[in-house]
């Protein structure tokens, strides 16, 4: 029996990429004979004709399949249900715009059936992206490597091949709050690196903007470690140590000159100080609380609009998620 590769593309208003992608994955097919293919998109509520295009791929070759939201979730949902729904030996994530380049696929492949669990694209350049994008995410994984223990991979997207038991992996990690490519770095598993350089979008423009991205980089770190609360313990302890000596110094010199404390713009500077850095750990603590409270509400992370596959199978991925769920 043939191994069946399975490949994810959430697809957000991709209709000028769309045609190229096809092309290329088609290419693709044909040349690896040796395998079985099956394209999961996943239509992430496109307001063009990505889906009527992705539905004219499917009636020629059954090997595409999408399943459609119900609304925009954004990528990272988008990618939790190509998870879901995936039936492959393993499953590669890619772009629609080709920033993923296709021709990488045999080589993801060939790690892969070396033993490799999770076979990942490092971007050796990255044309077509401004410096400010490059610098502000190369310091943004630098500083989340700080903050962990565990290993992050440099220069990496979402372009990557994994193994079914990754697959099986990340059904289980069911936050509502994600970073797939932080879950990539805490499964684990042997890891896999493929060089490759990064082309700029083949058609369209970029989905994502700072705001977008400035949410991503706060879920990254939140979702993978509680060690910005240590902030507070970090700010704590000289301000307390400032306290006391400044308490000593004050109650010394008042005995010494006989005089009382003159100093309401000292006080005035000290509130400022302390209630600044009170705003602070609230916000700490509040983007925590916030967490909680979004985990407990324990919703679906999506909606199916459409799914081109068996019945039974959508109603699997979802049976087997909220099982997880009541564990
Ligand atoms: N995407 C999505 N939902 C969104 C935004 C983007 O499914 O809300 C998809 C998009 O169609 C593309 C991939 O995610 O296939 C990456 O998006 P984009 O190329 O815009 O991001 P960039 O490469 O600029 O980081
Ligand atoms: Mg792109």
């Amino acid at each position: 029996m043939k191994k069946k590769i399975s490949i994810i593309i959430p697809t957000y208003n991709e209709e000028e990429s769309l045609p190229f992608l096809h092309e290329k994955l088609n290419d693709i097919m044909n040349q690896m004979q040796d395998y079985d293919f099956e394209i999961l998109f996943v239509n992430d509520g496109s307001k063009d004709k990505s889906l009527e295009l992705i539905k004219s791929f499917r009636q020629v070759d059954e090997r595409y399949n999408y399943v459609d939201f119900s609304r925009n979730f954004g990528q990272e949902i988008a990618m939790a249900a190509g998870i879901d729904y995936v039936t492959g030996d393993c499953a590669i994530f890619m772009d629609a715009d080709l920033q993923d380049p296709p021709e990488l696929i045999p080589e993801l492949i060939s790690h892969w059936e070396e033993g490799y669990d999770d076979v990942y694209a490092r971007r050796r350049t990255r044309t077509g992206e401004g410096f400010v994008k490059k610098f502000t995410s190369k310091m943004y994984y630098r500083i989340l490597q700080k903050m962990t223990n565990v290993e992050i991979q440099k220069d990496t997207g979402n372009y990557r091949l994994i193994d079914k038991r990754c697959i099986n992996a990340l059904r289980q990690m069911t936050e509502s709050e994600r970073c797939l490519k932080s879950m990539f770095s805490w499964m684990g598993y042997k890891k896999k690196e493929v060089l490759f350089d990064r082309p700029p979008r083949v058609a369209g423009k970029t989905k994502w903007n700072y705001v977008k991205l400035f949410d991503l980089a706060i879920n990254g770190i939140t979702s993978f470690t509680t060690s910005p609360l240590r902030l507070a313990t970090y700010f704590a302890i000289p301000t307390f140590a400032v306290l006391g000596v400044y308490a000593i110094y004050v109650i010394a010199k008042c005995f010494v000159t006989h005089t009382v404390v003159q100093a309401f713009q000292a006080i005035i500077l000290l509130i400022l100080f302390f209630s600044g850095i009170q705003i602070l750990l609230f916000g700490i603590v509040g983007e925590y609380l916030g967490r909680i409270f979004n985990e407990t509400k324990n919703r679906p992370l999506y909606f199916v609009n459409e799914y081109n596959g068996k019945k039974e199978l959508n109603e699997i991925a979802r049976k087997e998620k909220n099982e997880k769920n009541m564990e």
